[in-house]
C-alpha cells in the first residue's frame, strides 16, 4: 500500500478497519481504486456496491479523505 494512503488510514481510523485492510487484499485493492477515483474526480462517489463491508470501507474512506482534504 502506498505510504500516503497508509498514513491516512492509520491516523484516527477505527482499528478494526485498519486491521481488516491490512489483512484483506481485495479491500486493499478496492481502496487503491477509491484513492485513484478521489484523485481524479476530487471527490468520492456514492458507493456502487451491495457488499456491506465495501460500503463500510467507502464510508470510512470518505471520512478520511474529507478530513485530509484541503479546504480549497
Ligand atoms: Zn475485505
Amino acid at each position: 500500500m502506498g505510504s500516503a494512503l497508509e498514513g491516512s488510514l492509520t491516523a484516527g481510523t477505527r482499528p478494526e478497519f485498519v486491521e481488516h485492510i491490512d489483512a484483506c487484499r481485495p479491500c486493499r485493492t478496492y481502496l487503491s481504486q477509491l484513492t485513484t477515483t478521489v484523485q481524479s474526480l476530487g471527490s468520492l462517489p456514492r458507493p456502487r456496491t451491495n457488499n456491506p463491508r465495501r460500503a463500510d470501507l467507502v464510508e470510512q474512506f470518505r471520512r478520511q479523505t474529507r478530513r485530509d482534504e484541503p479546504s480549497s
